[in-house]
């Protein structure tokens, strides 16, 4: 595939205003990914970590309880999150489309989603899996940890944290797969090639959409 290939099937992508979801394991290059994406597609990237943790924070209301069920690793019950997203999706910007990441977590989540695009006569277009083989995912997060002196940061405690990964993604995943919507793009390479793998295999999804 050419450069000239990647340029017009990102320019198309760009023009359809995509609504889509990025889901990947920890190592997998998701953040960064997520950033390419929603600049060169000029859609607004919604993280719902980032938003709880901005207000956490900011000590609001939304922080305040959040806080607790963050702290201990659990989720922010569906009620706050759910009403989140929904006022988030509500707001102006995201009229010429959208990159969540970070949500739906849980297949009610889903649903949620669903009636909240549905209200708007909108739906999803994609859902965009990063995957990676997790023996170079261990490796990565061990030698990012050992980078950053994070030294609780062991093999066991990263192997657990893929495998809670993948339980709790599994349930969403095959939900999207079934509705032929879920891309899947392996995100292991330089960054730009990996990039270029997600336009390519995003701009054929949404060609067999048109
Ligand atoms: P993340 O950065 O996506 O791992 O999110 C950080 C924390 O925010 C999670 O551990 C949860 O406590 C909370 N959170 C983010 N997204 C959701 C969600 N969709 N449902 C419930 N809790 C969430």
């Amino acid at each position: 595939m050419t450069q000239t290939d990647v340029q017009a099937q990102t320019a198309s992508l760009a023009a359809a205003g995509v609504r889509m979801l990025i889901i990947g394991p920890p190592g997998s290059g998701k953040g960064t990914q997520a950033a390419r994406i929603s600049e060169r597609l000029g859609i607004v990237a919604i993280s719902t970590g980032d938003i709880f943790r901005a207000n956490v924070k900011e000590r609001t209301p939304l922080g305040i309880e959040a806080k607790s069920y963050m702290d201990a690793g659990d989720f922010v019950p569906d009620s706050v999150t759910n009403n989140m997203v929904r006022e988030r999706l509500a707001q102006a910007d995201v009229a010429g489309g959208f990159l969540l990441d970070g949500y739906p977590r849980t297949t009610a989540q889903v649903e949620e989603l669903d009636a909240i695009l549905a209200a708007g006569s909108t739906s999803l277009d994609l859902v965009l899996q990063l995957t990676a083989d997790h023996e170079e995912l261990v490796r990565r997060l061990l030698s990012r940890a050992a980078e950053e002196g994070r030294t609780d940061d062991n093999e066991s405690v990263i192997r657990h944290r893929l495998d809670l990964y993948t339980q709790q993604t599994s349930a969403v995943v095959k939900e999207y797969a079934g509705r032929g919507i879920l891309v899947e793009v392996d995100g292991i390479g330089a960054i730009d090639e990996v990039t270029d793998r997600v336009m390519a295999a995003m701009a054929r999804v949404i060609e067999r959409q048109a």
